[in-house]
């Protein structure tokens, strides 16, 4: 199972989601399940507006194989298509995807790091995943999905 996570801070982002599902399909991608959409306070100090974050079950169409580095560049073009500048990390942003988790992978270069690093910090990524998945899912390197939960919220 391939996971991603959206975020973004400015703009509306029931429509940039939206969005992101259509170019998604433009290449091959499509959107087997959507946790709904949370809102969050901003972290890292930088950015000044509420998020809105979300987490999505993808899969490439009919079969189709893609790699980590190819779901990651068309991650970037969407971003880049939103107008999504690289100036400072932590900024807001009008869309920020990320791939959160790209089946039993575990990637440990510069530009890709798989599972996220930030998943188990994060309870805005866990919470929406927990709607998808069991929390028995185990995340590689990380442990249970619940267990990454529970240590987050006790
Ligand atoms: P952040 O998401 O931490 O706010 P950015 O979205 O600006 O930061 O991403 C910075 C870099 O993170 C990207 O250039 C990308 O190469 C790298 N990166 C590493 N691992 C991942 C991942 N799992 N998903 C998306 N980007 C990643
Ligand atoms: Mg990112």
């Amino acid at each position: 199972m391939i996971f991603i996570g959206l975020g973004s801070s400015i703009g509306n982002a029931e429509e940039i989601f939206a969005s992101v599902e259509k170019l998604l399909i433009e290449q091959g991608i499509q959107v087997v399940k959507k946790s709904s959409i949370l809102k969050n306070p901003p972290i890292g100090g930088v950015a000044k507006n509420e998020f809105s974050n979300a987490v999505w079950q993808v899969e490439p169409v009919e079969a189709r194989l893609i790699a980590p580095l190819q779901l990651l560049k068309i991650l970037q073009k969407i971003e880049t298509d939103h107008g999504r500048t690289r100036e400072k990390k932590w900024d807001d942003r009008t869309l920020d995807l990320d791939i959160l988790i790209f089946h039993d992978e575990i990637i440990n270069i510069p530009e890709l790091q798989i599972p996220h690093p930030e998943i188990s910090n994060r309870i805005f990524v866990l919470k929406p995943l927990s709607e998808l998945v069991d929390e028995t899912l185990e995340i590689p390197t990380l442990g249970a999905l619940g267990s990454l939960i529970r240590k987050l919220t006790s």
